[in-house]
């Protein structure tokens, strides 16, 4: 998996861990699969602070959801299999090109036969133009043209087939690629993704000088949410928030769910001043929109989210303009909360 293996290699101290990771497992409604053990053992045993951060925010006393722990598996476990299903289809794709090559060889061979036996017969007939060499002539040529032909449409049906079947693999890559860098809960870019397509804006903006902005997003009070309504509802408001994202920010532009209830969005090509634009459009999308209503009084329940904005500097690191554009998000909590901050 994703995470480190436990520093400690003491007999007592793995028991221990296994114990308590069977009991916090049990407590939070999560079934002991081997996939949720590992979860768990890595979190108990204190050997990635991400993780246990992530499982105390959505177990936090209460039932995980199956989307915090599908969540939880696409983030810190999983690259296991994600290898095992990209060896696998690389190796498919391999056998698919080397049977190619056979194909061809073989028919490279066959072609090589009847360009001699072509040959052959040009020669003779210069030499000898009896009637019977010619009729002999014409028997033998028509009857290797034809196995020639028949060759060739065997062969051109089973490239098509090979063709079609290393289609299909590479279908099939996409969909991993796609998955890898997708959150599952949103269906948004996942924080991977964004960290790599942040770093590519930015190589381009260092050598073409348009300005390129980000804003990190995080949703107030979301706390509350998940306290008062259960985190099945704060996973439904955090996809509807997802869904509004993505629905603002299009073309070149990407939104992303930087991890829990934090967002961000990559703008090229934007300003400062657009970029904050940008952001407040969302801050008040978010706030008008009723995201989700109680059941009982059917009233609609206000989330709003605060904004920080920062645009790159020339030679400034990725971290570091994430640095000051989550400065400004603070600010922007620290001011009240559903507003936007522009970092100087
Ligand atoms: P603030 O306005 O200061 O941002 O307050 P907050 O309550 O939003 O911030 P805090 O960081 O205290 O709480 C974030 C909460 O987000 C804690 C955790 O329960 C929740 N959370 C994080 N990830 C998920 C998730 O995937 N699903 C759900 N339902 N809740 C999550
Ligand atoms: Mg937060
Ligand atoms: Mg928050």
């Amino acid at each position: 998996m994703a995470t480190q293996p436990p520093l400690a290699d003491d007999a007592g101290a793995i028991r221990r861990w296994a114990a308590r990771a069977w009991l916090e497992m049990d407590n939070a409604g999560v079934l002991p699969t081997p996939q949720n053990f590992d979860l768990w053992f890595t979190h108990v045993s204190g050997a990635n602070p991400e993780l246990s951060q992530q499982i105390a925010a959505v177990a936090g006393g209460q039932p995980v959801t199956p989307a915090a722990l599908q969540d939880l598996h696409a983030r810190f476990g999983a690259a296991k299999t994600d290898v095992d299903a990209i060896v696998e289809r690389a190796e498919a794709i391999q056998r698919g090109a080397q049977s190619m090559i056979t194909l061809v060889a073989g028919n490279t061979e066959h072609l090589h036969h009847y360009g001699n036996t072509l040959s052959h017969w040009s020669a003779r007939l210069n030499e000898d133009r009896t009637l019977e060499n010619l009729l002999q002539a014409v028997t033998i040529l028509s009857a290797e043209t034809a196995k020639a032909s028949e060759r060739n449409r065997a062969l051109e049906q089973q490239l098509a087939a090979a063709t079609a079947r290393i289609a299909r693999l590479k279908d099939g890559m996409e969909e991993l690629r796609r998955e890898a860098t997708t959150d599952t809960l949103t269906g948004l870019v996942n924080r991977k993704a964004f960290s790599t397509r942040l770093r590519r804006a930015l190589a381009d903006a260092r050598t073409d000088g348009f300005g390129v902005s980000v804003l990190m997003i995080d949703v107030d009070y979301f706390k509350r949410v998940n306290d008062t309504y259960g985190h099945a509802a704060g996973d439904l408001v955090l996809r509807l928030i997802g869904r509004l994202l993505g629905e603002s920010v299009k073309g070149r532009d990407t939104a992303a769910r930087f991890g829990g209830e934090e967002f961000a969005v990559l703008l090229v090509r934007a300003d400062l001043k657009g970029a904050t634009t940008v952001a407040n459009q969302i801050r008040v999308a978010v706030e008008s929109k009723q995201l989700f209503r109680k059941r009982v009084s059917d009233e609609a329940v206000r989330i709003t989210v605060s904004v920080g904005v920062a645009q790159f500097r020339p030679n400034e690191t990725a971290a570091a303009l994430l640095e000051r554009a989550d400065a400004a998000l603070y600010q922007a909590k620290s001011l009240g909360r559903n507003q936007v901050c522009a970092a100087q």
